[in-house]
């Protein structure tokens, strides 16, 4: 295998490991929406369009909302967590057997025989996925309570204006383009719209999450292996592969093929800070292959 190619695998790999699979989360997700379309249709039934939106009216509104996704809520954080973990375990297992074809064909092509990796792969993953858990954990907990924050702000801006209830649904209604339709099918319908727009705000967030951890579980994998590498078999670094991502991103562009020491960052661009390995931002779909600095000076064949 070419040098070229075995790096272009390594990025399609990067590219299939960032569409996260949720088969434990969209069901939450799901019944979360579902939850609060229902009782947000109630709440309306009971209230006279002209009725002012007040802060007693609302606090009794977002009590009645959190109560209704509150076992949701509590599902979101372990749902989130273990459908990453699991994808984040086959993904380090892949990233691995990446490198060791990128280092291979490499060292073949530029050295003209083939370099072995000597690193121990499964003492990485099993290091790897007891961290990874911990923080979506946290990650999740912080979301479920995000989406709260979030409804509950979004109505409070109806207090603030000293909306009527009409008021107010019209403007949760207006992103969807149908506030007309919605209303003339009544509040249930109406609770449906509102509650579609937060439920696929927070689809995509948890799938922003999941594509980011993703990407970031391959690349550490990475990196952690070269840096045991290192320790018998100097002179490895990194080098940032941005081939994904240059439609749409400049700042990963502007790092494509830069080096850096896999115990050290790569250098600074726009308003993220230095990283050791991608994503640089969310959703971010950079790759690192491995390098050494005497392969520039020659051709591969
Ligand atoms: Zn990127």
């Amino acid at each position: 295998m070419l040098f070229e190619d075995a790096v272009r695998a390594n990025a399609m790999a990067v590219k299939q490991a960032s569409i996260p699979d949720l088969r434990r989360l969209l069901p939450v997700l799901r019944q979360a929406e579902g939850d609060l379309s229902r009782e947000l249709g109630r709440w309306l039934k009971r209230r006279s369009p002209d009725e002012t939106y007040d802060k007693h009216r609302h606090r009794a509104l977002v009590a009645q909302l959190r109560e209704a996704i509150g076992e949701s809520e509590r599902r979101i954080g372990p749902a989130l967590a273990e459908d990453v973990d699991h994808q984040a375990h086959d993904t380090r297992a892949v990233a691995a057997g990446h490198l060791r074809s990128m280092v291979e064909a490499g060292s073949a092509q530029y050295e003209g025989a083939i370099r072995p990796l000597r690193v121990d792969v499964a003492a990485i993953l099993a290091d790897e996925d007891q961290l990874l858990l911990t923080k979506m954990r946290a990650k999740g907990a912080r979301y479920s309570a995000d989406v709260v924050g979030d409804i509950n702000n979004r109505l409070a801006l109806s207090v603030l204006r000293g909306e009527t209830v009409d008021q107010m649904t019209s403007r949760l209604l207006q992103s969807t383009g149908l506030v007309r339709a919605f209303k003339e099918r009544g509040p249930a319908a109406v609770g449906e719209g509102i509650a579609g727009q937060w439920g696929r705000k927070y689809k995509w967030w948890a799938e922003s999450i999941a594509r980011t951890e993703l990407v970031n579980a391959y690349a550490e994998s990475q990196v952690r292996a070269l840096r045991e590498a290192n320790g018998e078999d100097p002179g490895w670094v990194l080098r940032w592969d941005a081939a994904n991502d240059w439609r749409t991103c400049w700042l990963c562009r502007s790092l494509d093929k830069s080096t850096a020491e896999p115990d050290q960052s790569f250098r600074a661009v726009g308003r993220f800070g230095a990283r050791p390995h991608p994503p640089l931002h969310s959703c971010c779909r950079c790759g690192v292959f491995p390098w050494r600095r005497s392969w520039s000076n020659k051709q591969g064949n």
